[in-house]
């Protein structure tokens, strides 16, 4: 088995990911499960346990690891509780920018880019306002750019058929899935992400229409179309509790 292998488990609607160390000084066959403060899941498994001993104790835990997965991810987005005023900083394809608010009766909400301002214009006064209206900016801007990112990253991929069927979910865990029917869900928090972890994710789901496992199949397939996605992937990972501060 891979060590910088990636595997993952179902848990109420999100993959949860985790990573195998081998531990060939451990006597017991026991698996031992840990979830680290940045809310990484690493698998602790005897040199002798086979894939699928390691499978069934995550499966048998794995709702104490959604469990605590989503309490760390809470625990980081509390650090910095959002109050949607004027200075707060917010992330869009990976550049910051500072929040502006204003307050007009006469106008429908909105949000605007410009400068290094995300000026949101609300018709009231009230955190509750000023976040409904970045949400509702967000999602929009998930939907546009994942989408044409999408067609860039699945172009040179010759077992995608375009358009794929897309649904939009945000999730505490994960970034994206990809159903054996080929039905993608992504996370639309993705879009503050910079552009080259947005196609990592991306590569990453296309990759399972091929290979459903993580398998060795799949990991040749990420190094042949990104032979630099461990670095993407460890950047994003990197930004997760300030993506996921919502
Ligand atoms: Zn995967």
């Amino acid at each position: 088995m891979n060590e910088r292998a990636e595997h993952s488990v179902v848990y109420g609607g999100e993959r949860i990911r985790y990573v195998i160390r081998r531990r060939p000084e451990r006597k017991s066959r026991r698996v031992a499960i840990h979830v680290e403060p940045d809310g990484r899941v690493l698998v602790d498994a005897p040199a002798g346990a086979s894939a699928q001993d390691i499978r069934a104790a995550v499966s048998a835990r794995v709702r104490w690891i959604y469990g605590h997965v989503a309490a760390v991810r809470q625990r980081l987005a509390q650090a910095m509780p959002r109050e949607y005023v004027s200075g707060e900083s917010w992330l869009y394809l990976g550049r910051r920018y500072r929040l502006k608010v204003l307050v007009d009766a006469g106008q429908l909400p909105a949000v605007r880019l410009s400068g290094q301002y995300l000026t949101a214009t609300v018709p009231a006064r009230g955190g509750a306002n000023v976040r409904k209206a970045l949400e509702a900016w967000y999602r929009a801007r998930a939907k546009a750019v994942l989408a044409g990112r999408l067609d860039v990253v699945s172009a040179s991929l010759r077992w995608v058929r375009a358009p794929l069927p897309v649904r939009f979910q945000a999730m505490k865990v994960q970034w994206g899935s990809c159903s054996p029917a080929g039905r993608l869900t992504l996370n639309p928090h993705l879009v503050k992400a910079p552009r080259e972890c947005i196609d990592y994710v991306l590569l990453h789901e296309l990759c399972h229409l091929k290979e459903h496992n993580h398998s060795r199949g799949f990991y040749r397939l990420l190094d042949m179309y990104m032979p630099q996605w461990q670095q993407r992937k460890s950047r994003l990972d990197s930004l997760a509790e300030s993506l996921l501060n919502f």
